[in-house]
């Protein structure tokens, strides 16, 4: 399973179930298979609505049966391998001994078959093929005597979990927000009136009217009760090391991660992009919509103009996980076109986030040349992908990356462009200011032990 999800929670608000609809809405970005709310009814119990498609078409408005609730947490899924199995779709629904408590999770595990393993033998039921299930049976295994579950109890469980989890457990009086000890993934708390909310990204906060309060701390465990929150730690063993991909493909430029602004972030790593990378040629342009910050910050380095010439259309789906290359080719050419009266007769730099397979890039140089492009210059704001990643983001298998098969130049001719760069390792840090991410998926320096996934158990 490889997902990149977003997780949205929210206590001791009125109108709880709405406020994480519209959370989710804001994150529709991380996962677009399925979505799914938890609350709290009336009664004390707690419930589950969850479905496949967009926030819009489980929850149509008009139509949507929200409950009162002060308490709610949401998911929206991104799957690929595990198929779009409803049994997939969030927040997961668990008891113990007659308590019940729900979960919602973004990331990966990396000993998820080791713990199922382990799980399995004490008669554990799996009922989906997600992670986040191992989670829920892990936080029971761990739980305090014939009761329900408490915040040792989730301590307990995730100091066995190894790999990336920003993760939410809502139980019939509490809401947990945990974040692993690396931090992969974001999580931060906001405040809503009296009450808080947590969510994957910031600028689900701003949409629901919270005010930003903090980042949950990479290890932390912040449980959050009517009398306010309480922090912990799970692991003294703790570091900073977010995913690279999050800043430069996964999140809205209108986001702080860890407090920096991906737009900035992305502005200042295309400006970096034309220190390493320079070229001189007509117009700017940006692969909407991670391309386009970028490329505001490498026209104004290179003081070439800054033009749209390729435009989004914002209701096609996604083309990465067609299975087939004439279908992700097809998709490409569906999702983006260009501006003829823009490119043609000129040379053009065009700024993209990364190269997977090379089919984006080759079939918008093929896009651009047809519209009458003389040059195509192709900048991309991550060093080459190179490695698979075992944290929660797609890709899988280093077969499916042409950065791993292939050097630079040849990568450059199998996309057919005139020139291509690609920005380093130390600028991508230097664009946020940052000594510290998770860039396995170029070097392989991978933050944990990575159990049954390691090469050299030929797993891989
Ligand atoms: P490709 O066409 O296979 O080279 O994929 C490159 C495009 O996919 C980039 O323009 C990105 O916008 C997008 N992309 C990069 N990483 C991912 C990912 N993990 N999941 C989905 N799309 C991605």
């Amino acid at each position: 399973m490889h997902e990149e999800c977003g997780v949205f929670g929210v206590f001791g608000v009125e109108n709880a179930f709405e406020t994480v609809l519209t959370g989710l809405s804001s994150l529709q970005h991380r996962g677009q298979e399925g979505c799914g709310v938890a609350f709290t009814e009336a009664s004390g119990t707690l419930s589950v609505s969850k479905g496949p498609g967009l926030v819009s078409r489980v929850f149509p408005e008009g139509k949507r049966h929200a409950p009162s609730c002060r308490c709610a947490i949401g998911h929206v899924r991104y799957g690929t391998s595990g198929g779009r199995e409803t049994e997939n779709i969030q927040p997961f629904l668990f008891s113990r001994h007659g308590c019940r408590y729900a979960l919602a999770h973004n990331g990966n595990f990396v000993n998820a078959e080791e713990l199922k393993g382990m799980l399995g033998k004490s008669g554990a039921l799996f009922l989906s093929s997600s992670d986040s299930e191992i989670a829920g049976h892990m936080i029971a295994a761990e739980g305090p005597g014939r009761k329900g579950i408490d915040e040792g109890s989730v301590r307990r469980a995730l100091n066995r979990i190894e790999g990336a989890f920003s993760l939410l457990v809502l139980t019939p009086d509490r809401l947990y927000a945990c974040r692993d000890k690396n931090g992969f993934r974001p999580l931060s708390v906001g405040r809503l009136g009296k009450g808080f909310v947590v969510s994957s990204e910031t600028c689900a906060l701003r949409a629901a009217g919270a005010e930003f309060e903090r980042d949950v701390l990479p290890g932390e465990v912040i449980e959050i009760g009517e009398d306010g929150l309480r922090s912990s730690f799970y692991s003294l063993d703790r570091r900073n090391a977010m995913c690279a991909m999050e800043y430069i493909y996964f999140a809205r430029p209108d986001s702080d991660i860890e407090g920096i602004n991906v737009h900035a972030f992305r502005e200042e790593s295309g400006k970096i992009l034309f220190e390493e990378s320079p070229v001189r040629a007509d117009l700017v342009t940006g692969v909407p919509d991670s391309g386009l910050s970028a490329a505001i910050g490498f026209s104004k380095a290179s003081g070439i103009p800054l033009e749209t010439a390729l435009v989004k259309n914002g209701y096609v789906g996604r083309t990465f996980i067609q299975p087939t290359q004439s279908l992700r080719e097809a998709g490409v050419r569906m999702k983006l076109s260009a501006v003829r009266s823009v490119v043609q007769g000129k040379s053009v730099v065009v700024l993209d986030d990364s190269i997977v397979r090379g089919t984006t890039s080759r079939q918008i140089a093929r896009m651009l040349r047809e519209a009458g492009a003389t040059g195509i210059h192709m900048r991309i704001t991550s060093p080459p992908l190179r490695h698979p990643c075992f944290y929660g983001i797609d890709i899988s298998s280093d077969t499916e990356l042409i950065s791993s098969r292939m050097g630079a130049e040849e990568v450059r001719r199998c996309i057919e462009v005139d020139s291509l760069a690609f920005l380093s390792e130390e600028g991508l840090l230097r664009a946020g200011r940052r000594t510290d991410l998770c860039m396995a998926c170029f070097n392989a320096s991978y933050p944990t032990v990575l159990y049954s996934h390691d090469p050299e158990n030929g797993k891989v």
